[in-house]
């Protein structure tokens, strides 16, 4: 298990990994239409069916060394809350709104280094021929993640969060709801 620097592009907000490893969470390719819209809508890049990478762990495993008053966070489709930065603009966090279920994705294009998290271990909502998705193992992303979650519950472990007040359960920075016409741009 590594520590894992991360910082988003300008450098304002520089943050830690804690214990990264292929075991310890789940690295993933997402191709679902949320994730792409909300790379497009923070970015401007459209990643299309490639997917966005990110590594399924715990709040707690993560820490801010610098900027965390830069943090920001919007409503994205499937009920997520994306949280990105306000210097640049970047995504860094994917989660449920509601810190309870301890789920963090981290953007791992973000990550100093990807080594200690191991390659991508499975693809979510692949694109299928007739229109649909699937997943390249349902185990590893509900399996382990919600197992992940449970145990943090239990343990009480979930009150270890950066992303949220945990006394009124809101999230630390205002949740933004992009307008109709910022979603009438996006790809869903
Ligand atoms: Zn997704
Ligand atoms: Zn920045």
């Amino acid at each position: 298990m590594t520590d894992v620097p991360f910082s988003c592009p300008c450098g304002e907000v520089k943050g830690t990994l804690y214990g990264a490893a292929p075991t310890s969470g789940n690295h993933v390719r997402c191709c679902c239409s949320a994730c792409r819209a909300a790379v497009l809508y923070t970015t401007g890049v459209d990643l299309e069916d490639h997917g966005v990478e990110l590594y399924q762990t715990t709040p707690d495993k993560i820490s801010f060394q610098h900027g965390q008053d830069k943090l920001a966070v919007f409503f994205s489709p499937k009920k997520l809350l994306r949280f990105r930065v306000s210097c640049c603009g970047a995504p860094l966090f994917t989660m449920l709104p509601t810190p309870k279920f301890a789920l963090t994705g981290v953007m791992t294009n973000l990550l100093a280094d990807k080594t200690a998290i191991g390659p991508v271990a499975m693809e979510a909502f692949i694109p299928q021929p007739d229109g649909s998705s699937k997943h390249s193992s349902v185990m590893r992303l509900y399996g382990g993640t919600m197992w992940r979650a449970l145990v943090a519950r239990v343990t009480g472990r979930w009150k270890q969060t950066p992303f949220f007040d945990v006394d009124t359960g809101r999230p630390v920075a205002e949740v933004y709801i992009p307008t109709a016409e910022e979603r009438a741009r996006l790809p869903l």
